[in-house]
């Protein structure tokens, strides 16, 4: 039985570095490049997972010295200029295509080789027959275990080193024709041309742009045909920098979509106009609502404005179609996925196993995956999209995502299982066999996890005209959180009972107003910040008429009356959960008691302070003559919730503190309590 990981929704923004490991494509070519240079080659930024693994494992067999450290991501290779130490090795290449594909063309360069080449079961089913009947035609031998030609894993290999003109059916997969431009310029004279067509086209671009990039620049004749103008062995390269995995990178640009409001996820080193095709995926996600910054070799991507259905093309970076085909399942219209048909043929058949999962999903689509079960050709998938559908689904708790040992399909419903589809946190996806996500990207589910961050609870009490509420603002709005100011609550409320004609001097009649009351919350924008104010019956009062000389003067008897305080507290408490289900980062609550009753479990406790006279001259300069002293003195005093400087609370006077001095020390805090756990 194979484990199974329960993914846990994301109830606050993704934000922070996305890890994402260096491209599987580019360092198993560049292996492959570097063995056949002349001398030495560092890679940086390698990947270290179970394809590119097999391929150090198997050069090794063969006689290369490969040194590879995983802390440092570096791999050393001593390139042999075309020589092939041992021309015997039994090789197993698991169910990594290109290491089955470029080991096959990269061993036909020994002059007297044999070797025994195997693969996993699946790997057995996938295409192979176009490289062998190349390399046969060339002179190699291709032999199943009865000495019959082989169509495929297994097969014993038998070498000539010499390659000629070869002619490529790589209508099923690019990497074969990718497997024999990369030994093109080490036989004099050698030509590759197609029968037909390829598939993801960039990935043959790539390989001809890395060729380049190690000195044996290919060139594309009119016919079509692929030469080496100048053949020999490629040149070593003192360091090599693999690009950051632009299809892992899918997974990181579509996650804020799925995580709320405020999210920002960096990918390092991500840049278009790199090696990898896959990059277009950024393209795709932008016409689907993504918001996307390129910055000086990064990318970051924020929260998506929407998800937009639509119709999409995906034949030349269908890697990460798995990416969007989830994700879909949330879009606001249908969402159609067009040119994927050979992925069919890849670690599953990818169409078909990512139809069934949404079927489990309870997801429409077409075809149906009983119809991709009966026909082969079927090449598109158009998902309608529907968030009942997958609350039905998921309503006995967390729906079992098989994966079919295909990473891509592991790391694409954990993105979805991100989302917080029931608003209360609870998991509603469970992934079975995380661990297929070592084929490139071994470390998936922790970078998700890096990328959570607490829901952080900012509490901030202080006497009047201390500056809580332009800290508490701003605050808000660097942060991502949610601000509360209680003391207007306490405002709205004593102008609603003077209006109703109750008095602070008479309880009784408090009381009773209250019971008419019925208080809700809107969310508005002060200062830039999103506040959620209180309401009164629907309506939302005033700023001006919360600041009256008769409002100022009654606040601090009528929040004294214990009734009055039991009324909000819960009330103020609810803002919490608010905040959470709107996506924000945090909250921060303003007020007396906050730290000490309200929220006196909160991450961050801050007490503000300043001397008297800087605090009238503030409110003097908003135009207002409170009764600053008078009314701390009844908020210190009083016996229900009093004014206090909660214990293990910052204590920070402001007097001679800038706003944006004060913000930045209690943005440290707020930073380290945000930090995953
Ligand atoms: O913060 P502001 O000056 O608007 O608060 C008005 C009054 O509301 C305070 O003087 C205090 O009497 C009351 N208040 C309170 N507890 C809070 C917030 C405000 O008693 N948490």
């Amino acid at each position: 039985m194979s484990q199974t990981l329960v993914i846990r929704p994301f109830q606050t923004p993704a934000r922070g570095v996305a890890q994402v490991p260096g491209s599987k494509s580019i360092t198993n070519r560049a292996l492959i490049l570097a063995a056949l240079a002349d001398g030495s080659t560092l890679f940086t930024g390698a990947l270290f997972s179970r394809d590119t693994r097999i391929l150090i494992a198997a050069l090794q067999s063969l006689g290369f010295e490969v040194t590879a450290d995983e802390a440092s991501c570096t791999i050393r290779i001593a390139g042999l200029g075309g020589r092939i130490p041992n021309d015997r090795a039994k090789i197993h290449v698991g169910n990594a295509g290109t290491a089955a594909r470029f080991l096959t063309a990269f061993l036909a360069l020994a002059p007297n080789g044999c070797y025994e080449l195997d693969g996993d079961e699946a790997m057995r089913a996938r295409p192979m027959r176009g490289l062998l009947d190349a390399l046969t035609a060339a002179g190699c031998r291709a032999l199943q275990a009865d000495g019959t030609p082989a169509t495929g894993f297994p097969f014993s290999l038998h070498t000539t080193g010499k390659l000629g003109r070869l002619e490529v059916d790589a209508s099923a997969s690019s990497q074969l024709l990718s497997a024999l431009l990369m030994v093109l310029p080490l036989s004099a004279g050698a030509s590759v041309s197609m029968k037909g067509s390829t598939v993801s086209e960039p990935f043959v671009e790539m390989t001809a742009r890395m060729c380049g990039q190690f000195g044996r620049p290919l060139e594309r004749l009119a016919d079509g045909s692929w030469t080496c103008p100048i053949s020999g062995a490629y040149a070593a390269q003192p360091t090599y920098a693999i690009e950051p995995d632009a299809t892992a990178a899918s997974y990181f640009i579509a996650l804020p979509a799925v995580t709320g409001h405020r999210a920002s996820v960096r990918i390092e080193g991500y840049a278009d106009g790199g090696l990898q095709g896959d990059t277009a995926f950024a393209k795709v996600a932008t016409a689907c609502g993504a918001t996307l910054k390129p910055a000086n070799g990064t990318l970051i991507t924020e929260s998506w404005s929407a998800i937009r259905g639509g119709d999409f093309d995906f034949n030349a970076f269908s890697d990460t179609f798995l990416t969007l085909a989830t994700i879909a399942t949330l879009a606001d219209g249908p969402v159609k996925i067009r040119g994927i048909a050979h992925t069919r043929k890849q670690e599953t058949d990818r169409v078909l196993a990512m139809a069934t999962e949404l079927e489990r999903l309870g997801i429409k689509i077409t075809p149906t995956a009983a119809e991709l079960r009966t026909d082969e050709t079927l090449s598109s998938l158009t998902i309608f999209p529907s968030k009942a559908a997958l609350r039905r689904a998921a309503s006995d708790g967390p729906v079992k995502i098989h994966t079919y040992e295909d990473h891509r399909m592991a790391m694409s419903f954990g993105i979805l299982g991100s989302f917080d589809l029931f608003g209360d946190g609870r998991p509603w996806i469970a992934i079975e066999d995380p661990a297929c996500t070592g084929k490139t990207f071994p470390h998936f589910f922790k970078a998700l996890e890096a990328l959570r961050t607490n829901f952080v609870r900012v509490s901030v009490d202080g006497g009047a005209a201390s500056g809580k509420s332009s800290t508490s603002r701003r605050l808000a709005l660097l942060h991502g959180l949610l601000h509360v100011d209680t003391g207007a609550h306490y405002r709205s409320l004593t102008r609603a009972l003077l209006l109703a004609g109750a008095s602070a001097d008479d309880p009784a009649s408090v009381k009773a107003a209250l019971g008419k009351l019925r208080i809700g919350s809107r969310i508005i924008v002060r200062q830039g910040a999103r506040s959620s104010a209180l309401t009164l019956g629907g309506e939302l009062p005033d700023d001006a008429d919360l600041r009256t000389p008769e409002v100022n003067a009654a606040v601090s008897k009528i929040a004294a009356l214990p009734s009055v305080r039991t009324f909000l507290l819960e009330y103020q408490r609810s803002q919490v959960k608010l905040a959470s289900d709107q996506g924000f980062a945090g909250v921060v609550m303003e007020g007396r008691d906050i730290g000490s009753v309200v929220l006196p479990d909160a991450e961050v406790r801050i007490f503000l302070e300043a001397d008297a006279d800087a605090r009238a001259q503030r409110r003097a300069a908003e135009g207002q003559f409170d009764q600053v002293s008078q009314r701390d003195h009844l908020d210190a005093t009083r016996k229900t919730a009093p004014m206090i400087c909660p214990a293990g609370a910052h204590r920070l006077d402001n007097t001679h503190k800038s706003l944006q001095e004060v913000v930045a020390e209690i943005g440290e805090y707020i930073k380290v309590a945000a930090l995953p756990r």
